[in-house]
């Protein structure tokens, strides 16, 4: 009998034996994140500004929460199941009411990948995205869960990538309960994915990775023109709340800031670019343009590779 079991192991594919460990799924959401008062029935939550670790357990976006009559309204519920889990809670303190419909700004699983909590608990809630996001979500989704579960040395286990079900187009107007949800898409901005979501009523709006704040954005799909004209849309409408996709929330200052970086590091190059400079040559010329974020966490990483793409996008509008 044993030798026959020892048998049947050693037959079974690696794979699922190696992916064993993978099926228990890991620890809840130790931080106690603040919800943060728009008004007296949206909230947002400011996770962790790192990029995804042990120590934040994967949980390193915002998440905007909107209570309506016809029940909740959720903005990139995070980026694992247990993130999600652990906002489900925070929504149970404020109202029993059902999570009804969710909102994924774009493709990156940081933001996402915990529309899996979600539909467990409410099976019957929309989860909203672009096409451009739902098309690239199994295969991107699948890379994520992978990558997460290696970033944080295993907190995510557990996390599985739910395609969003409901597209979303720009102009779009989502009405749950007395709210108004207005679609905005402008590509390419920080990918060819994003949606930044409008809630009419409360003057907010959700502005996804297209803006970061006090923490450095990765440009590595995205497109600096793009990303500077589809700030300016937002900027446009002269709201009250701008929500970055990372680190903390504010006034229209918390876009125009991120749009001036954007701007110091596309027009510097520019300038350099048609000076005759080569990309290696640039980053002393204007380093000390950038004094405004260089405290910002990721900057010294990600500044070469910004110039590099500014300058390959600077290169191909030459042509
Ligand atoms: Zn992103």
């Amino acid at each position: 009998m044993r030798f026959n079991l020892l048998l049947t192991l050693l037959c079974l594919p690696l794979s699922i034996i190696a992916s064993e460990p993978q099926a228990s799924k890991a620890a809840a959401i130790r931080a106690d994140y603040p919800l943060i008062s728009l008004n007296s029935h949206s909230f947002v939550v400011h996770a962790s500004t790192q990029t995804p670790n042990p120590e934040n357990q994967g949980f390193m976006n915002n998440v905007g929460i909107i209570l309506t009559q016809a029940g909740v309204v959720v903005v990139d519920p995070g980026g694992t199941i247990q993130a999600g889990e652990w906002v489900l809670e925070r929504i149970k303190e404020k109202t029993q009411a059902p999570v009804v419909a969710v909102f994924n700004t774009h493709i990156h699983g940081d933001h996402w990948l915990a529309n899996h909590a979600i539909k467990n608990a409410y099976p019957d809630a929309k989860i909203y995205a672009h096409p451009n996001m739902i098309a690239e979500a199994a295969i991107e989704g699948a890379v994520w869960v992978k990558d997460m579960l290696r970033w944080t040395e295993g907190a995510s286990a557990g996390t599985q990538a739910l395609v969003p079900d409901s597209p979303v187009n720009h102009g779009d107007e989502i009405r749950v309960g007395e709210k108004t949800f207005r679609i905005h898409h402008y590509a390419p901005a920080h990918t060819k994915t994003d949606i930044m979501v409008e809630v009419v009523e409360d003057s907010s709006v959700f502005l996804g990775d297209n803006v970061f704040n006090q923490r450095m954005t990765r440009m590595d799909d995205g497109n600096f023109a793009g990303n500077i004209a589809a700030i300016d849309q937002v900027l446009a409408l002269k709201l009250k709340h701008y929500i970055p996709g990372h680190g903390p929330s504010g006034g229209i200052e918390v876009a125009e800031r991120f749009q001036a970086y954007l701007k110091a590091v596309y027009d510097g190059v520019k300038t350099h670019y048609e000076a005759g400079l080569s990309d290696f040559e640039i980053k002393d010329k204007i380093y000390s343009s950038l004094s405004e974020w260089q405290a910002w966490p990721g900057f010294e990483r990600q500044l070469g590779k910004h110039i590099s793409l500014s300058y390959l996008e600077i290169e191909a509008a030459d042509f």
